[in-house]
């Protein structure tokens, strides 16, 4: 899945195939660049500071953030330097043309060693996933070959389920209630479960922990807009989306956008395991209400075509309805231990 994903990002306009929460409402961009002015207040104030995004698709989020920023936080506005992170040439030479300030990496550990701001929406969930499959005490990994799932033994082997991450190893998985057996039925349970499977995201947590240190030793706050369940269980939540539909994700590999649920909880621990302070997961909805959406909302439309002001309404319940954008999708930060909780988190 990292070459199929490397691919299709360096190769493909990702937005032919779906649409991400910038895209749909400015003022989702808007907030977020008043949230990281309203954290570096609360982090006393650092200068110079990073102002950094991870995987910023077309630059929209941070043109909006910008704008908003040089509008009500002149003094963060000021302080600030702009730095992506970024693998696809293509989408950078888009963000450079919204944003030309910017300066580009392609990892986090060559920004500056400086107080930084990160914000990151759907980033997480383009990153690749390891699918790990288990029957009774058997451990295979799945691999795609020649457009097909192939499964090799897994380096987990039998009873090392709880291997940890140094030996990529899903962690040991709570047993689930065996099916209910029909009447009649002499199998036993363990026989006729299905495979388990167990989704591991590396490079996630290589992420968490780098931003953890960085976020210990210096002030700072990361924010991540994702989807995926509070607690993760086992499962399979690989997904391919191509032209706004799902599509197969073992088919044209490289040509469909590959995503997978977020662990959050793996995140977060491997971030606090780091020295950063965690608050969320929250959901999306709660936290961009909290922020002044639909205030920020109300004023753009006043005065605006009908119209326009009802698609601008309609844009943001679709930020944050529950069974639209608003639940699955989650905010959570990393923080500096000495920070107070960044606004959108108090409980
Ligand atoms: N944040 C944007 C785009 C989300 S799509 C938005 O909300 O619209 C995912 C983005 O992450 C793209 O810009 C893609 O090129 C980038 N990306 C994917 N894998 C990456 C990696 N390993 N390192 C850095 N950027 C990556």
């Amino acid at each position: 899945m990292a070459r199929a994903n490397a691919a299709y990002y360096a190769h493909h306009d990702p937005f032919a195939d779906f649409t991400t929460a910038p895209e749909i409402s400015q003022v989702f961009g808007e907030i977020i660049g008043l949230w990281a002015a309203v954290t570096w207040e609360l982090l006393g104030r650092p200068r110079p500071v990073l102002f950094a995004e991870a995987g910023p698709g077309r630059g929209t989020l941070m043109a909006d953030a910008l704008r908003a920023t040089g509008q009500t936080a002149p003094a963060f506005r000021a302080a600030l330097s702009v730095h992506f992170i970024e693998t696809s040439p293509r989408l950078a030479a888009a963000q450079a043309a919204r944003v030309p300030e910017g300066n580009w990496h392609d990892r986090l550990e060559t920004l500056p060693a400086e107080p930084i701001l990160l914000v990151a929406n759907e980033f997480l969930d383009a990153l690749p996933i390891r699918q790990f499959v288990r029957r009774a005490d058997e451990w295979t990994e799945r691999y795609v070959e020649d457009g097909r799932f192939v499964e090799l033994p897994s380096p987990c082997g039998r009873g090392q389920g709880g291997g940890g991450r140094g030996a990529f190893c899903p962690a040991a998985p709570s047993p689930r209630p065996p099916p209910a057996r029909g009447v009649g039925d002499s199998c036993p349970a363990a026989a006729r479960r299905s495979p388990e499977v167990f989704e591991l995201r590396d490079s996630a947590l290589t992420l968490a922990e780098s931003l953890g240190a960085r976020l210990a030793a210096q002030p700072g706050a990361a924010l991540f807009l994702d989807y995926g369940p509070t607690e993760s269980t086992a499962g399979d939540s690989l997904q391919a989306i191509r032209d706004g539909r799902p599509a197969d994700p073992l088919a044209e590999l490289g040509r469909a956008d590959l995503t997978a649920h977020v662990n959050f909880a793996a995140f977060a621990a491997a971030a606090r395991a780091a020295g950063a302070v965690v608050h969320g997961p929250i959901p999306q909805g709660n936290f961009l209400t909290r922020l002044g959406l639909f205030q920020r909302t109300d004023h753009l439309a006043r005065n605006r075509h009908p119209a326009k002001a009802l698609a601008l309404i309609d844009a943001a319940n679709r930020l944050v309805e529950p069974n639209r954008m608003g639940r699955l999708f989650k905010a959570l930060v990393l923080c500096h231990p000495t920070c107070p909780t960044p606004p959108g988190f108090e409980s």
